[in-house]
């Protein structure tokens, strides 16, 4: 799941500035489960908006919609009619849905509400932590089933180094060391022979070093299939 966090209110007001109609579109996926963009928090956003407004002695219309996923064409067109009649659309959804309403409505300002993190794992209620920095070569099979590259500080693909204390990373007391998670893990499974098995450098053209990535599935392209 992508975890987003809402900006801080003083941002977003900095963000929509003085226009006097604005649209708070939320989407109903990944950020209305991390608590930071669903309708609920559209709804909060949306009055803290308004009283901010009044506060400040000006107008605002402030209209909200949340959309089944943000990231997908045809849920955003449910969008246009509310769309239409704003001067500026805030949107609580991740980078990827900010960006889909951008290319969907090009002549409307589409802004930013929340702070799209990381591809993450519910810990508890209100907890969330990284899990996959989404490399695009996944060699979790060869640390146990736990990723070097998101949940080690340095992402070592032949950890751990000198710095780990008590099970706990170096860079901070709160953040577990994740090659003492995948000693556990590979002790538990029996499999700690793995550990002298050296790790072949990853292909960092397959993640964002390669610059933008695609995926292009050619069975589902019809042109692909004449
Ligand atoms: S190895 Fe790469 S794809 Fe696999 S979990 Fe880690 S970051 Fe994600
Ligand atoms: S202490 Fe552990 S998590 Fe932190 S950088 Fe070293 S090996 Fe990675």
């Amino acid at each position: 799941m992508i975890i987003a966090e809402r900006k801080p209110i003083e941002e977003i007001l900095s963000i929509i500035g003085d226009v006097d109609s604005v649209l708070i579109a939320g989407c109903a996926t990944c950020v209305a489960d991390c608590m930071a963009g669903g309708e609920r928090e559209v709804g909060i956003l949306a009055s803290a908006l308004r009283i901010a407004a009044a506060q400040r002695g000006k107008q605002l219309e402030v209209l909200e919609v949340t959309v089944e996923r943000q990231c997908e064409r045809e849920f955003i067109e449910k969008a246009r009619e509310k769309v239409d009649r704003v001067t500026l659309v805030l949107s609580t959804a991740c980078g990827v849905g900010v960006q889909a309403m951008a290319e969907r409505f090009p002549n409307k300002p589409i802004c930013p509400g929340v702070n799209t993190k990381f591809l993450g794992l519910r810990e508890a209620e209100g907890v969330w932590s990284e899990r996959c920095a989404a490399c695009g070569d996944c060699t979790l099979h060869l640390t146990g089933g736990i990723c070097p590259v998101a949940r080690c500080s340095k992402s070592l693909l032949n950890g751990p180094c000198g710095g780990s204390k008590g099970g706990k990373c170096e860079v901070s007391e709160d953040v577990d060391c994740g090659w003492h998670l995948i000693v556990e893990r590979l002790t538990a499974l029996g499999q700690l022979d793995r550990l002298e098995v050296n790790i072949p450098p990853k292909n960092w053209a397959a993640s964002r070093d390669g610059g933008p990535r695609k995926v292009v599935k050619k069975e589902y392209r019809d042109e692909e299939r004449e």
